[in-house]
């Protein structure tokens, strides 16, 4: 049965990015402002995510640990799932994989934690914390010596780390974020930092933007808002003179979540095959937004491919949204 479950918890956490991918999700859905990342060697010996959302009361701590318990979802909502993430898997496979330690306070509470290493679960016990959770994830796949082999260097975890961050800031842009790596011991090292933005969506995302992209990028970025048949498109992408050889400028969310699709990468260029050679990437960071009926975010254990209804719609939406704005600006 451990086994089995150690099997089922590396289909939800593939590597160190995933498992920070989750914890920082948690976070948000606690309503967290602020959420500070720590890594070490890659995220293979540690990963704590610190956040000041509202807590989990101590009772409650167990019940967080438990297989398919979640605070998030009842019977009536399981078609229409708004929030982030496989409802109750994350924090059960995290403590099948690695050595988990949550430690939090909930409002009116004391602070209290509770340990799980390979499943097992220890006693909940008081702890010392202001406000907030902390969960520490340590010796990742300790447990699963043939998961363990095929984790690649420190040096490209981080970077997968690093851009699902960076993902997570995107969406969130009045969310602060920050990336430390503390492989050395101590304080460590910032290596990502975006305070939380002000002003209205437009004005968050932009400031965002030239956190994450570059103040070149959004300076120089064109506004975008276009709408179609339901499903809403805005954001901000680059005129042509700004693209990269790599895909890592480009941000694409749906109804909120970072997604990494093939038919809307796909899409994006395509809306500048006149304007760009096909080994350049243009820049973006765009929202689209929809009724949730219509795009299954559930396809894939990562969660990064979608699935609309009426692809064609989309792809239309992006290619016909940018190519406007690009007349526009004169391209
Ligand atoms: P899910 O997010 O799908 O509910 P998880 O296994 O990720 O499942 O988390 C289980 C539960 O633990 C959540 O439903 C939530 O109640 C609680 N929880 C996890 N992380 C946090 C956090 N950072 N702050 C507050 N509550 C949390
Ligand atoms: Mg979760």
């Amino acid at each position: 049965e451990g086994a089995i479950n150690r099997i089922a918890a590396g289909e939800v956490v593939e590597r160190p990015a995933s498992a920070v991918k989750e914890l920082v999700e948690n976070a948000l859905d606690a309503g967290a402002t602020r959420i500070e990342v720590a890594i070490a060697d890659g995220g293979k010996t540690l990963i704590r995510v610190r956040d000041d959302g509202c807590g989990i009361a101590p009772e409650q701590l167990p019940l967080a640990l438990a297989r398919h318990a979640t605070s998030k979802i009842d019977g009536s909502d399981l078609l229409n799932i708004h929030s982030f993430g496989f409802r109750g898997e994350a924090l059960p496979s995290l403590g099948a994989v690695g050595r988990l330690t949550i430690t939090s306070r909930a409002r009116g509470f004391e602070a209290a934690e509770i340990s799980v290493s390979g499943g097992q679960m220890g006693a909940v016990k008081p702890a010392a914390l202001n406000s907030g959770t902390t969960v520490s994830l340590r010796d990742l796949f300790y447990a699963t010596p043939a998961r363990l082999k095929f984790m690649r260097s420190d040096r490209a975890e981080n970077q997968a780390i690093s851009d699902t961050i960076k993902r997570l800031a995107m969406a969130e842009p009045f969310v602060g974020f920050t990336l430390r790596d503390v492989s050395g011991g101590g304080e460590g090292r910032i290596t990502f930092r975006a305070d939380p933005e002000t002003g209205d969506l437009f004005d968050a995302l932009h400031g965002r933007l030239a956190r994450v992209i570059g103040a070149d990028f959004a300076e120089n970025a064109l506004r975008i808002e276009a709408t179609r048949e339901g499903l809403s498109m805005t954001g901000y992408a680059a005129l042509p003179t700004y693209s990269r050889g790599s895909s890592v400028t480009q941000y694409l969310f749906v109804n909120g979540r970072p997604v990494r699709d093939k038919m809307l990468y796909g899409a994006l260029r395509a809306a500048y095959s006149d304007v760009l050679s096909r080994d350049r990437h243009p820049a973006a960071a765009l929202f689209l937004d929809c009724d949730p009926t219509l795009v299954d975010v559930n396809v894939h254990p990562a969660k990064s491919e979608v699935r609309f209804s009426d692809p064609g719609l989309a792809r239309g939406l992006i290619v016909s949204g940018l190519r406007h704005a690009l007349a526009e600006a004169g391209h």
